[in-house]
């Protein structure tokens, strides 16, 4: 539960955010790795910054009360918030994934889980039915995202927690691309909710971090255990960028959303755009569980042009727009999906959930939108094939 009634006050006084010892406005960043103790067994709170340290601690109740949970915990990456969420798991255990969940989530557990024996099956969570018929005795959890990258699929949170909370899987939400600020998934069943918070929530491009956030007692004892355990805590300068981040993230987010749909538009009109995918369009197939589940359609956008276009000269021709892996930065990203942060999905599956070789995604920025909208038209130009 948050202690204010509006996100756009709880991203700015929400958790911990000053210092009381000082009255300093912003929490300090807390650069030690230990803390002296006053005698045997008699700490002040604090023992070693691998188990605890005040500025990550204060990031990890911000993102607790803008989730809405009970505990939040600060990890060096996204992967590594996922890797210790994925740990709850044991050996002989099953996990569902949404098909089109991010490359890195993928990669871990085909190519590290799996040496565990844990497995994984790629499901379709965006329908009821077939998604149920995926639920064998040994799956345990499912990994969600929504909207799904790169074709920005929707699932309906709800009825696929409910539908999972039936057999007794553990439900995981990668909220990265909505954040809590558009998307709250633990008030729509989740159970625990993970971020590269490398993206929106830092929000500049500068800083790699992960969050999770659980539900109840019982989960924060065991992620903060393996947390502590497995030790890839978020340090306490890289926590300190992220809630500074996290304080403008409601300004962004309405600069961010406002452009994409400006920009999804855009593309929907243009000539030389065969599809586009983002979940904001009334014509896109999520519209309408989007609607119903998040604040809006969000930022990312794919969109694939006409055979006639070229796609490596597309890229080539941007001159504001760059191209370069990850999102949510307040500059414009375009990235290739098939040959970037999707490469380590095999091509047949690729093939098989619709990520073409055509396929590109933009992370629209917060600058002016006529000069991200003049860059793509001029870049699309170019790469027509006469
Ligand atoms: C980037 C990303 C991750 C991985 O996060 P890192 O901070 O790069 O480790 C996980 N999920 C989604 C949806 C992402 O976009």
């Amino acid at each position: 539960m948050s202690q204010f009634e509006h996100i756009n006050t709880a991203l700015i006084h929400g958790g911990i955010s000053n210092d009381a010892r000082t009255g300093a406005v912003n929490v300090p960043i807390y650069q030690t790795s230990t803390y002296q103790q006053d005698g045997l067994g008699k700490m002040r709170g604090y023992e070693y910054s691998r188990t605890g340290n005040p500025t990550r601690e204060a990031l990890e109740a911000l993102i607790a009360e803008l989730e809405e949970g009970v505990a939040g915990f600060a990890f060096a990456s996204g992967m590594a918030a996922i890797t210790a969420v994925l740990s709850l798991l044991h050996a002989g255990d099953r996990v569902l994934i949404s098909s089109n969940v991010y490359g890195g989530t993928f990669r871990v557990l085909a190519k590290v889980f799996d040496h565990l024996n844990i497995s994984y099956t790629i499901a379709d969570t965006t329908d009821a039915a077939k998604y149920e018929a995926d639920i064998t005795d040994d799956v345990k959890a499912v990994v969600i995202e929504s909207p799904a990258n790169p074709l920005m699929t929707v699932t309906d949170i709800r009825e696929i927690a409910d539908i999972s909370h039936k057999h007794n899987l553990l439900v995981i939400v990668d909220n990265t691309f909505m954040t809590p600020y558009l998307q709250k998934p633990l008030k729509l069943g989740a159970d625990i909710v993970v971020h590269s918070a490398t993206k929106y929530l830092g929000g500049h491009s500068d800083v790699v971090a992960g969050l999770a956030v659980v539900n109840s007692k019982e989960l924060a004892e065991k992620i903060a255990f393996i947390q502590n355990s497995t030790g890839g805590v978020l340090p306490p300068f890289d926590s300190f960028l992220l809630i500074r981040g996290i304080k403008t993230l409601g300004v962004r987010m309405d600069r961010h959303v406002a452009n994409a749909q400006r920009a999804a538009e855009f593309l929907q009109n243009h000539k030389a755009v065969k599809n586009v995918y983002y979940p904001g369009l009334p014509s896109d197939p999520g519209f309408a569980v989007n609607q119903k589940q998040a604040k809006n359609g969000g930022v990312m956008i794919s969109f694939e042009l006409h055979d006639n276009y070229n796609i490596e000269t597309f890229f080539e021709s941007l001159k504001l727009v760059m191209l370069a892996e990850s999102l949510g930065g307040v500059e414009s990203l375009v990235c290739h999906p098939s040959t970037m942060t999707h490469a380590s999905i095999p091509a047949d599956i690729r093939a098989k959930v619709g990520i073409t070789d055509g396929l590109i995604r933009l992370s629209t920025g917060i600058e002016d939108i006529r000069d991200i909208l003049a860059d793509l038209d001029q870049a699309i130009a170019a790469s027509e094939v006469k």
